[in-house]
C-alpha cells in the first residue's frame, strides 16, 4: 500500500518514549492445525504511555481468502514475521458468502495462470495443512444460445489451448448429458472444462491460515485496524484495537490491505482512494 500524503504520523495514538523489550506470543492452537507452532513478534513497551509496540515485516489486514492467501504465500516465500489481523473471525467477510466456483479460463493471461495455480493448490492444500478445502473437480459448462456467443466459445477454445487447458467444444446434447437439469431450447453449443470445480471458501481460508501459521505467520482475530501510520509517504505500520478495547501499534515495512469491500475504509486511513463498490449478488443451490 502506498500512501499519497507526505507525512501522517501517529494518527491515533502516542508512540515513542523509552522502551523495554519483551516478547509477545500468539497461541498456536487458535483454530490452527496440529502442525501449527507459536509465532512471535518482537515487541517493545513505550515506557511513558505504557503502550505496546510490536514489529513485523508485513501486516496483512483482513482474514478472508485474500488475506489468508497472501499470508500463506509470504510465509512460503520465507517471510517469517508476518502478522495477519482481522477485526472479527477469519472468513467473516464476503468469503463466507461465496459460492466457491472455480473457473480457470479468464479474460487475461495473468488471471488465467493464477486460477490454474489455484486449482493445483486446492488439490494439495488439504493434505498439506490437515484442513479440508472440499475441492470438487466436477468440471464446468459454458453455454451458447446465440451465434455470437457460439463464436465467442470457439475463440475461448483456442485461447484455452494456449494455456494447455483441456477445454472442449461440445454439442448441446453432450452438455445436457453432463448436466441433465438444463433445457436444450436455443442452445447452439457449449464448452466443457473438466478441471474446473468448486470448493468450500471458508475451508480454503482456514487451510491457508493453518498453512501460514505452520510456516511462522501470526494470526490474530478480533483485532481491528483503526489507523495506518504513514511517514514521508510510506506506511510504517498500523494501529490496532483488540476486542477488549486495548490499543497498540504494529510497526511494519509492508502493510497489505486485504479488507475486501472494506478496503476503501482502510485506504482512507492513509489518504488512499480505493475504487471498490460493493454490489448485491445471487446464487442458486441445487441438490
Ligand atoms: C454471494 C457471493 C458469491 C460469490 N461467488 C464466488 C464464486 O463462486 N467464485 C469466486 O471466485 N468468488 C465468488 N465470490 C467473490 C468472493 O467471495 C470474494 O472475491 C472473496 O471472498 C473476497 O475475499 P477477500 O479476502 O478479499 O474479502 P473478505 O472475505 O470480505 O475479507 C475481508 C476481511 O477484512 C476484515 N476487515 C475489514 N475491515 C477490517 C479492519 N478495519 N481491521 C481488520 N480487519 C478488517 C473483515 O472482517 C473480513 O474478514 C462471491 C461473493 C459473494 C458475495
Amino acid at each position: 500500500m502506498n500512501a499519497s500524503s507526505s507525512s501522517q504520523q501517529n494518527r491515533l495514538g502516542h508512540r515513542g518514549g523509552t522502551h523495554t523489550e519483551s516478547t509477545l506470543k500468539s497461541s498456536a492452537g487458535q483454530g490452527g492445525g496440529a502442525r501449527a507452532r507459536a509465532a512471535t513478534l518482537r515487541a517493545t513497551r513505550a515506557g511513558g504511555a505504557d503502550r505496546l509496540v510490536e514489529h513485523a515485516r508485513a501486516v496483512v489486514i483482513g482474514g478472508g481468502v485474500g488475506g489468508t492467501s497472501i499470508a500463506y504465500h509470504l510465509a512460503e516465500a520465507g517471510w517469517r514475521d508476518v502478522a495477519l489481523v482481522d477485526r472479527a473471525e477469519l472468513t467473516s467477510g464476503s468469503t463466507f458468502h461465496s459460492a466457491g466456483l472455480v473457473g480457470q479460463l479468464r479474460s487475461t493471461t495473468t488471471l488465467t495462470r493464477m486460477m490454474m495455480y489455484g486449482t493445483s493448490l486446492y488439490r494439495r492444500l488439504g493434505a498439506e495443512t490437515g484442513v479440508d478445502v472440499s475441492w470438487h473437480e466436477v468440471g464446468s459448462l459454458r453455454l451458447a444460445s446465440s451465434k455470437e456467443r457460439f463464436e465467442e466459445l470457439q475463440r475461448q477454445a483456442g485461447w484455452a489451448k494456449t494455456f494447455g487447458l483441456p477445454l472442449e467444444l461440445i454439442a448441446p446434447e453432450e452438455a445436457q448429458a453432463k448436466f441433465p437439469l438444463m433445457a436444450l431450447d436455443g442452445v447452439l453449443g457449449a464448452v466443457w472444462l473438466p478441471t474446473d470445480g468448486w470448493l468450500d471458501p471458508s475451508g480454503l481460508a482456514q487451510a491457508l491460515a493453518a498453512g501460514a501459521r505452520a510456516k511462522g505467520a501470526q494470526i490474530r482475530q478480533h483485532t481491528r485496524v483503526v489507523g495506518v501510520n504513514v511517514e514521508h509517504g510510506r506506511v510504517t505500520g498500523v494501529e490496532i484495537e483488540a476486542r477488549e478495547g486495548e490499543r497498540s501499534t504494529i510497526e511494519a515495512e509492508v502493510v497489505v490491505n486485504a479488507a475486501g469491500m472494506f478496503a476503501p475504509e482502510i485506504g482512507r486511513m492513509a489518504d488512499v482512494t480505493i475504487p471498490i463498490i460493493p454490489m448485491a449478488h445471487q446464487y442458486l443451490f441445487t441438490n
